[in-house]
Protein backbone atom coordinates (compact mmCIF):
# COMPACT_ATOMS: atom_id res chain seq x y z
CA UNK A 1 0.00 0.00 0.00
CA UNK A 2 1.10 3.32 -0.93
CA UNK A 3 2.12 6.13 1.67
CA UNK A 4 2.07 9.80 0.68
CA UNK A 5 6.11 10.89 1.94
CA UNK A 6 6.34 14.59 0.81
CA UNK A 7 6.90 16.84 -1.93
CA UNK A 8 10.09 18.48 -2.22
CA UNK A 9 10.98 21.44 -4.44
CA UNK A 10 14.96 21.29 -3.65
CA UNK A 11 16.93 18.63 -3.11
CA UNK A 12 17.24 20.18 0.79
CA UNK A 13 13.31 18.56 1.17
CA UNK A 14 14.70 14.76 -0.46
CA UNK A 15 13.20 12.20 1.91
CA UNK A 16 16.28 11.09 4.29
CA UNK A 17 16.77 7.67 5.00
CA UNK A 18 14.77 7.51 8.52
CA UNK A 19 11.87 8.04 6.10
CA UNK A 20 12.64 5.75 2.90
CA UNK A 21 15.02 2.99 5.08
CA UNK A 22 17.74 3.40 1.97
CA UNK A 23 15.66 1.69 -0.02
CA UNK A 24 15.81 1.79 -3.71
CA UNK A 25 14.04 4.34 -5.58
CA UNK A 26 12.06 4.22 -8.71
CA UNK A 27 11.65 7.73 -10.64
CA UNK A 28 8.83 8.27 -13.25
CA UNK A 29 9.52 11.27 -15.73
CA UNK A 30 7.88 12.52 -18.96
CA UNK A 31 6.73 15.69 -20.99
CA UNK A 32 3.11 16.88 -19.23
CA UNK A 33 0.54 15.06 -20.64
CA UNK A 34 2.38 12.08 -21.27
CA UNK A 35 -0.24 9.88 -19.41
CA UNK A 36 2.58 10.10 -15.72
CA UNK A 37 0.25 10.32 -13.41
CA UNK A 38 -2.42 7.64 -14.84
CA UNK A 39 0.25 5.10 -15.27
CA UNK A 40 1.63 5.73 -11.53
CA UNK A 41 -2.07 4.99 -10.41
CA UNK A 42 -2.56 2.03 -12.15
CA UNK A 43 1.06 0.63 -10.90
CA UNK A 44 -0.02 1.63 -7.85
CA UNK A 45 -3.49 0.39 -8.27
CA UNK A 46 -5.06 1.91 -5.10
CA UNK A 47 -7.45 4.58 -4.87
CA UNK A 48 -5.95 5.84 -1.98
CA UNK A 49 -2.81 7.28 -2.70
CA UNK A 50 -3.88 8.57 -6.03
CA UNK A 51 -1.11 10.83 -7.52
CA UNK A 52 -3.18 14.32 -8.05
CA UNK A 53 -2.02 16.40 -10.81
CA UNK A 54 -2.88 19.50 -8.63
CA UNK A 55 -0.80 22.52 -8.95
CA UNK A 56 1.29 22.92 -6.46
CA UNK A 57 2.26 19.54 -6.11
CA UNK A 58 3.20 18.98 -9.76
CA UNK A 59 6.18 21.81 -9.98
CA UNK A 60 7.43 19.59 -6.97
CA UNK A 61 8.88 16.07 -6.66
CA UNK A 62 6.50 13.71 -5.18
CA UNK A 63 7.70 10.82 -3.11
CA UNK A 64 5.85 7.46 -2.37
CA UNK A 65 6.84 4.51 0.32
CA UNK A 66 4.91 1.05 -1.11
CA UNK A 67 5.20 -1.65 1.61
CA UNK A 68 4.74 -4.86 1.36
CA UNK A 69 2.10 -7.06 2.78
CA UNK A 70 -1.63 -5.53 4.01
CA UNK A 71 -3.66 -4.18 7.28
CA UNK A 72 -2.08 -5.36 10.21
CA UNK A 73 0.03 -7.32 8.70
CA UNK A 74 2.29 -4.55 6.17
CA UNK A 75 5.89 -4.12 6.79
CA UNK A 76 7.30 -1.11 8.11
CA UNK A 77 10.23 -0.91 5.71
CA UNK A 78 9.37 0.15 2.91
CA UNK A 79 10.00 -2.06 0.23
CA UNK A 80 10.48 0.43 -2.58
CA UNK A 81 9.94 4.72 -2.82
CA UNK A 82 8.57 6.01 -6.24
CA UNK A 83 9.85 9.50 -7.06
CA UNK A 84 6.81 10.98 -9.35
CA UNK A 85 9.05 13.75 -10.80
CA UNK A 86 7.59 17.02 -12.67
CA UNK A 87 6.39 16.72 -16.09
CA UNK A 88 8.46 19.07 -18.48
CA UNK A 89 8.29 20.72 -22.19
CA UNK A 90 4.51 21.58 -21.77
CA UNK A 91 5.18 24.99 -24.22
CA UNK A 92 1.96 27.06 -22.89
CA UNK A 93 3.94 27.80 -19.38
CA UNK A 94 7.11 28.14 -21.00
CA UNK A 95 9.15 28.13 -23.63
CA UNK A 96 12.47 27.95 -21.34
CA UNK A 97 11.51 24.64 -19.22
CA UNK A 98 11.84 22.18 -21.75
CA UNK A 99 15.36 23.99 -22.58
CA UNK A 100 16.55 24.12 -19.05
CA UNK A 101 16.25 20.31 -19.20
CA UNK A 102 17.83 18.29 -17.51
CA UNK A 103 19.07 21.22 -15.36
CA UNK A 104 15.73 21.86 -13.86
CA UNK A 105 15.95 18.41 -12.38
CA UNK A 106 19.75 17.81 -12.02
CA UNK A 107 19.91 17.78 -8.61
CA UNK A 108 17.83 14.85 -8.07
CA UNK A 109 18.93 13.03 -11.57
CA UNK A 110 22.49 13.79 -10.84
CA UNK A 111 23.20 13.01 -6.65
CA UNK A 112 20.30 11.04 -5.45
CA UNK A 113 22.18 8.13 -4.52
CA UNK A 114 19.31 5.24 -3.64
CA UNK A 115 18.24 6.03 -7.85
CA UNK A 116 17.82 2.65 -8.87
CA UNK A 117 15.84 3.00 -11.84
CA UNK A 118 14.29 5.97 -13.81
CA UNK A 119 11.16 4.93 -15.72
CA UNK A 120 11.16 7.62 -19.11
CA UNK A 121 7.67 8.03 -20.51
CA UNK A 122 7.50 8.57 -23.76
CA UNK A 123 3.70 9.09 -25.67
CA UNK A 124 3.45 6.61 -28.63
CA UNK A 125 1.21 8.57 -30.34
CA UNK A 126 3.20 11.56 -31.16
CA UNK A 127 6.73 11.98 -33.00
CA UNK A 128 9.17 11.83 -31.21
CA UNK A 129 10.08 15.05 -28.93
CA UNK A 130 13.06 17.05 -28.50
CA UNK A 131 12.82 16.82 -24.73
CA UNK A 132 12.48 13.27 -24.63
CA UNK A 133 15.44 13.11 -26.43
CA UNK A 134 17.27 15.40 -24.52
CA UNK A 135 16.08 13.66 -20.96
CA UNK A 136 17.15 10.03 -22.42
CA UNK A 137 20.98 11.19 -23.55
CA UNK A 138 21.56 13.35 -20.37
CA UNK A 139 20.01 9.34 -18.68
CA UNK A 140 22.66 7.54 -21.18
CA UNK A 141 25.65 10.17 -20.31
CA UNK A 142 25.05 9.58 -16.67
CA UNK A 143 24.91 6.01 -16.74
CA UNK A 144 21.69 5.91 -14.64
CA UNK A 145 19.78 2.48 -15.01
CA UNK A 146 16.26 3.77 -16.94
CA UNK A 147 13.38 1.96 -19.07
CA UNK A 148 11.92 3.82 -21.63
CA UNK A 149 7.52 3.04 -21.77
CA UNK A 150 5.66 3.93 -24.70
CA UNK A 151 2.13 5.11 -23.16
CA UNK A 152 -1.29 5.00 -24.44
CA UNK A 153 -0.48 2.19 -26.23
CA UNK A 154 -4.57 1.46 -26.29
CA UNK A 155 -5.07 3.84 -28.75
CA UNK A 156 -3.34 3.14 -31.82
CA UNK A 157 -3.44 -0.16 -34.03
CA UNK A 158 -1.12 -3.30 -33.38
CA UNK A 159 0.65 -1.93 -36.94
CA UNK A 160 0.53 1.48 -36.16
CA UNK A 161 2.30 1.09 -32.56
CA UNK A 162 4.95 -1.20 -33.98
CA UNK A 163 5.40 1.81 -36.50
CA UNK A 164 5.31 4.29 -34.29
CA UNK A 165 7.47 2.29 -31.63
CA UNK A 166 10.12 1.99 -33.56
CA UNK A 167 10.45 5.21 -34.74
CA UNK A 168 11.48 6.24 -31.36
CA UNK A 169 13.79 3.39 -30.71
CA UNK A 170 15.42 5.28 -33.99
CA UNK A 171 15.18 8.64 -33.12
CA UNK A 172 16.05 8.19 -29.25
CA UNK A 173 18.50 5.90 -29.75
CA UNK A 174 17.29 2.61 -27.40
CA UNK A 175 16.93 -0.86 -27.97
CA UNK A 176 13.85 -1.52 -25.90
CA UNK A 177 10.72 0.51 -25.60
CA UNK A 178 8.27 -1.34 -23.36
CA UNK A 179 4.47 -0.29 -24.60
CA UNK A 180 1.78 0.43 -21.82
CA UNK A 181 -1.98 1.54 -21.52
CA UNK A 182 -3.10 2.47 -18.34
CA UNK A 183 -7.03 2.31 -19.71
CA UNK A 184 -6.41 -1.82 -20.63
CA UNK A 185 -3.31 -2.22 -18.06
CA UNK A 186 -1.36 -3.62 -20.99
CA UNK A 187 2.06 -4.01 -20.50
CA UNK A 188 1.81 -2.79 -16.47
CA UNK A 189 3.07 -6.11 -15.13
CA UNK A 190 6.02 -6.55 -17.49
CA UNK A 191 6.90 -2.86 -16.14
CA UNK A 192 6.38 -4.29 -12.33
CA UNK A 193 8.70 -6.96 -13.18
CA UNK A 194 11.54 -4.05 -14.77
CA UNK A 195 10.75 -2.01 -10.96
CA UNK A 196 10.47 -4.96 -8.99
CA UNK A 197 13.97 -6.41 -10.14
CA UNK A 198 15.69 -3.23 -8.63
CA UNK A 199 14.01 -3.59 -5.29
CA UNK A 200 15.81 -7.51 -4.53
P1 LIG B 1 0.37 13.49 -16.86
O1 LIG B 1 0.22 14.94 -17.10
O2 LIG B 1 1.59 12.94 -17.52
O3 LIG B 1 0.28 13.08 -15.43
O4 LIG B 1 -0.83 12.76 -17.68
P2 LIG B 1 -2.21 12.16 -17.17
O5 LIG B 1 -2.01 10.84 -16.51
O6 LIG B 1 -2.96 13.19 -16.40
O7 LIG B 1 -2.92 11.87 -18.59
C1 LIG B 1 -3.06 12.87 -19.56
C2 LIG B 1 -4.24 12.52 -20.46
O8 LIG B 1 -3.99 11.31 -21.17
C3 LIG B 1 -5.55 12.27 -19.70
O9 LIG B 1 -6.60 12.78 -20.47
C4 LIG B 1 -5.63 10.77 -19.59
O10 LIG B 1 -6.96 10.29 -19.51
C5 LIG B 1 -4.97 10.32 -20.89
N1 LIG B 1 -4.31 9.02 -20.72
C6 LIG B 1 -3.35 8.71 -19.83
N2 LIG B 1 -2.97 7.43 -19.96
C7 LIG B 1 -3.71 6.89 -20.95
C8 LIG B 1 -3.78 5.59 -21.55
O11 LIG B 1 -3.06 4.64 -21.20
N3 LIG B 1 -4.68 5.43 -22.57
C9 LIG B 1 -5.47 6.44 -23.01
N4 LIG B 1 -6.32 6.19 -24.03
N5 LIG B 1 -5.43 7.67 -22.46
C10 LIG B 1 -4.57 7.91 -21.44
Amino acid sequence: NPVFLLSATDAAHFPTESKTHGRPEVAFLGRSNVGKSSLINALLGSKEARVSSTPGRTRAINFFALHEGSGGKQKTVPSIIFADLPGYGYAKISKSISAEWPQFIEPYLGERETLALCVCLVDTNIPPQASDGLLINYLQQTQRPFVVVGTKADRLSKNVLAKNLAALKEEHGVEEILPVSSKTSAGIPALWQRIQAVAE
